[in-house]
């Protein structure tokens, strides 16, 4: 039977198996400490992948279903001018939400540290470090990134043929295509293996070319620390002097509840639970929730939303023969009202009215997947034999698409909070997300539409759909709720992820972030990740 008792003498206890818990518990147990994880979700077997990549593709099976995401125990409520669907925006299980992502990962530029209390130099080293650890295949081709000293652990990989396609419309309006820093082995690296193209990394890598999480775990594993899965953690506790945690009480399968004691805690249970358990750990003395004496946990939550539009195109596209994106364009993110300037004209100034909020940066992307795959088109249609083959022939093969990502800023009132009338499995009241998204955001998906459809057009795109202010939605970048600063009255950690208001107790998350940028988040969670790691360790 499995022994989900506490660890006796545990110096670290870490919240949560998704990258930032497993990496911090890597860094830990190198440098000697005795670490354990309590990890609500189970373990999924490795060999298991390539039958939950076959349940990922036939349309009997939802796409939650693939990572279990969903059910009483993740039930959540939303309550903003926005519908926000968190269990598409998580994975709860070893390895945490990288089982499922799609393992983009760049560095946020220089512009985006202006208000936090550390800045890009600060997480120079640690960037570098978290991109040897993930694994990062990319190239130095992109003009806009911020400055870099190393070269990237493997090489990119190559643009893909519709890229190419992309590649003489942009020459012609001066737009820069680049790669993609992508966490995805392009040749064999640290025992997984090469990408072999099965064009299914989001929802499941069945190869494990696609970097996710559990291989820290593992890696952790054999450096000594201890993982207990299937073991939500309720609530934490303090001493009586309110300066130090004590304990973190946590269920298990038997009905059992336990409490694991630890010198320090790290919180790295993602931007949404780990706010939701400090207010879960409200105490006599912090009647508000744990490490809320500035009032901001759950507040400042922020997302990327999505941007995109495709069309046909009087030509082969070779769609989804990989699933992830080979070229990016960063060309707007420092300015997203620039223009630009080409043999063709360029791209417009941005043309919003006067009364209508400049636009924030905008990340944009050619996709390799746009329309069905053939697979799909099979296993949702009605037809058979040649009906079908006439069907698929005429339905793949031309489509082609952008997308691409803006940012929140932080409003206080997008947050997480506790909706107290529903309940999850063990009785506790569930995240309710209160979302909106405001006009700055919809100018800068406005902008990200008017320079994607001018580059489609320059094309010969026959554009038949656009996803903008109006119908978009969230990216599943889950930020800003347990906010970084200086100033201990509105933030809730400080440069060194500790909480100002607990002497031993650490954020490792997004949920740090005090802004949102519109870049993919996960290589800066990893990168800080490691430097909260280094601070605990400096302290034990
Ligand atoms: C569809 C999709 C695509 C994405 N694509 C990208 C991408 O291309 N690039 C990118 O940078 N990011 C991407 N992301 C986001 C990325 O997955 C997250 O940023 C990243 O996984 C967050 O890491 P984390 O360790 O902070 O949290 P998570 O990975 O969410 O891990 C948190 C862990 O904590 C556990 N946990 C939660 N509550 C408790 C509790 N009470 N007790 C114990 N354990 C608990 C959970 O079970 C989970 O395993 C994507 C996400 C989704 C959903
Ligand atoms: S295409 Fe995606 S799913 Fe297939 S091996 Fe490469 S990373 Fe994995």
């Amino acid at each position: 039977m499995t022994d989900r008792t506490p660890s006796e003498g545990a110096d670290v206890c870490i919240v949560g198996a998704g990258p930032a818990g497993a990496l911090a518990a890597h860094r830990l147990a190198e440098e000697g400490h005795d670490v354990v994880i309590l990890e609500a979700g189970e373990r999924f077997d490795f060999e298991d992948r390539q039958r939950r990549m076959e349940r990922a593709i036939r349309p009997a099976h939802g796409p939650l279903s693939v990572w279990e995401m969903g059910g009483e125990r993740d039930r959540f409520s939303s309550a903003g001018e926005w519908f926000y669907p968190l269990n598409a925006a998580r994975v709860k299980g070893v390895g945490g939400t990288t089982l499922h992502w799609q393992g983009m990962v760049m560095r946020f530029h220089e512009e985006d540290f202006a208000s936090w209390p550390i800045d890009y130099d600060d997480l120079r080293p640690y960037y570098a470090e978290a991109e040897r650890a993930l694994g990062v295949a990319g190239a130095a081709d992109n003009p806009y990134a911020p400055p870099r000293d190393e070269p990237y652990p493997l090489p990119a990989f190559p643009p893909s043929y519709s890229d190419s396609i992309f590649a003489e419309a942009c020459e012609r309006l001066g737009v820069t295509m680049h790669s993609v820093p992508n966490a995805r082995n392009s040749e064999g690296y640290d025992d997984r293996s090469a990408c072999v193209g099965y064009g299914t990394c989001k929802p499941v890598c069945p190869s494990g070319a696609k970097y996710s999480a559990d291989h820290h775990v593992e890696k952790a594993e054999e450096s000594g620390v201890r993982v207990v899965t299937r073991a939500p953690v309720q609530r934490l506790e303090h001493d009586d002097a309110g300066e130090r945690v004590t304990a973190a009480v946590y269920a298990t399968p038997d009905g059992e509840t336990h409490r694991q004691a630890a010198r320090e805690f790290v919180l790295a249970a993602g931007g949404v639970e780990i706010p939701r358990l400090l207010l879960l750990s409200k105490s006599e003395e912090y009647p508000d929730g744990l490490a809320n004496s500035s009032g901001a946990v759950g507040r400042y939550f922020m997302d990327h939303l999505f941007a995109g539009s495709g069309g046909t195109l009087d030509t082969e596209t070779r769609q989804n023969h990989v699933g992830f994106i080979t070229s990016e364009c960063h060309q707007f993110y420092d300015d997203p009202t620039r223009g630009t300037e080409g043999s063709a004209g360029g791209v417009p100034e941005w043309s919003g009215e006067k009364e209508e909020p400049k636009p924030d940066s905008i990340k944009l992307e050619f996709l390799n997947y746009a329309g069905p795959s053939p697979v799909e088109m099979a296993l949702t249609g009605e037809e058979f034999g040649d009906d079908l083959l006439d069907t698929l022939r005429e339905g793949y093969g031309n489509s082609i698409a952008m997308g691409g990502l803006v940012g929140q800023r932080p409003r206080k009132e997008n947050r997480i909070t506790l909706d107290s009338s529903t309940t999850d499995d063990h009785g506790n009241p569930v995240p309710e997300i209160h979302w909106r998204v405001d006009a700055r955001t919809k100018s800068s998906l406005r902008r990200a539409n008017e320079i994607q459809h001018r580059i489609l057009d320059e094309l010969g795109v026959d554009v038949s759909w656009t996803v903008g202010p109006e119908s978009t939605g969230p990216a599943f970048h889950h930020m800003g709720t347990t906010r970084m600063g200086s100033n201990s009255e509105e933030s809730v950690v400080n440069a060194q992820l500790r909480t100002h208001d607990l002497a031993n107790l650490s954020v490792a998350s997004s949920s740090v972030f005090r802004t949102s940028g519109a870049l993919n988040p996960t290589l800066t969670i990893a990168a800080l990740s490691l430097k909260m790691a280094d601070h605990v360790d400096e302290r034990l």
